[in-house]
């Protein structure tokens, strides 16, 4: 982190920091996984998993994406609106009456249903265009696609309708995670078969992908045109298994600085509830500006760590919607320590991120919250205003 390229807001004392030279990196990771020839869909969906949607993707552009992923029309919208030109797949079929917004911005939308490709159809005749789709086949994880055995059908059908042309065929894998997994295999020779199906019909698929991040690192027998990585862009592996395989940087880290640092008398509580007492003489409550409306969630109350200098120090006393207040233990900090600074407002605290030797990650938050790291990133898009660091 060189803190001088980094232009900190001028309203708030907490920060969600996002490094793009992380971005970068992680993409280039997994475009080396990838054949020359293979596309590479980076996943924005949910503002780039909290990260800023527009900003990661230019960042995966310079590194040679293809495309951009989303789930919504108006996150696909948002990104035309930055200047991204690059196809966008929305990962969801839309509801119906957004066709003529989806033909306006050149969004791709993912497809299953025949009235809502007769529509999209309808609306880019209207515009003079043709609009492109990707069919959602579902082979078996039951969210949404056209059934793995009904896709013969479908496309015939939907050849005859005009405005529209099928640019492309994919499924999403419910188990890619999980090594030597029946379920996976299942849902694989489902949709290879679809696309024979579609191929015997003398139909063009298109575009053929199916991978997410955990089978663009296990399956490279899967990877066909082109693959959709999401959550390793970020430096987050999808689960232990992909840990030893790739070197990702996280790009997340949440700071914030102290606004207030004060000396209770013994006995005093700290917050909501008073779950936290101060049980010694000397010791510090430090306030930081973010709280659980930025997305630090309040089961994290009294069992995180937050960092300042490189030395570890404990988060006390419940998260508050908006702030939080950590323990300084001076008898702690010089046993860390000899030449321990102390905490002052105004001083840089690191939440999630490195500091000095230390770091906490998105998974140790996740693992205390028994959830996985995508949901903790996504969260943490709420409030914080956002700093990048090229
Ligand atoms: C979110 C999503 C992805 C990306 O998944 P990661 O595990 O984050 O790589 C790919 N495809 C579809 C259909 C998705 O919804």
């Amino acid at each position: 982190m060189v803190p001088e390229l980094r232009e900190l807001p001028n309203n708030r004392w907490a920060w969600v920091e996002v490094d793009l030279s992380a971005i970068r990196h992680n993409a280039r990771v997994f475009k080396d996984l990838t054949h020359g020839s293979t596309r590479f869909c980076a996943v924005v969906k949910a503002n780039g998993y909290g990260h800023g949607a527009a900003q990661v993707a230019r960042a995966c552009k310079s590194v040679g994406a293809d495309m951009f992923a989303v789930a919504t029309v108006d996150e696909g919208i948002s990104l035309r609106n930055q200047g991204i030109e690059e196809p966008i797949l929305i990962l969801a079929q839309p509801p119906v009456t957004s066709v003529d917004a989806i033909v306006a911005n050149d969004l791709t939308p993912a497809v299953y249903d025949l009235e809502f490709v007769g529509r999209l159809g309808q609306a880019a005749l209207g515009q003079s265009k043709v609009a492109q789709y990707h069919l959602a086949v579902d082979t078996g994880m039951d969210r949404i696609g056209v059934p793995h055995d009904e896709v013969g059908e479908f496309v015939v059908v939907a050849e005859r309708l005009s405005g529209i042309e099928l640019g492309g065929v994919f499924t999403h894998f419910a188990t890619a995670e999980k090594p030597a997994d029946w379920d996976f295999a299942m849902q694989f020779k489902r949709f290879r078969e679809a696309v024979t199906t579609i191929k015997s019909l003398d139909i063009d698929p298109g575009i053929v992908h199916c991978c997410n991040t955990p089978a663009t690192v296990l399956h490279p027998e899967a990877h066909f045109d082109m693959v959709r990585v999401g959550i390793g862009l970020y430096g987050l592996h999808p689960a232990d298994i992909t840990r030893s395989k790739l070197d990702l940087r996280q790009a997340m880290s949440v700071r914030a600085r102290v606004t207030r640092v004060r000396e209770p008398a013994v006995g005093e509580g700290v917050g909501y509830g008073m779950t936290y007492r101060v049980m010694r003489s000397g010791i510090q409550i430090a306030t930081l500006p973010l709280g659980y409306a930025d997305g630090l969630s309040r089961p994290l109350s009294n069992r995180i760590d937050v960092l300042y200098e490189g030395r570890r120090f404990r988060q006390v006393g419940n998260i508050c919607m908006d702030q939080f207040m950590f323990e300084v233990d001076p008898a702690l900090a010089l046993a860390q320590r000899s030449r321990a600074k102390p905490v002052e407002v105004g001083d840089e605290v690191t939440v999630i991120g490195t500091s000095g030797k230390e770091t906490i990650t998105v998974d140790s938050i996740a693992n205390l919250l028994g959830t996985i790291n995508y949901e903790i990133v996504c969260a943490f898009d709420n409030r914080l205003p956002k700093v990048f660091v090229q």
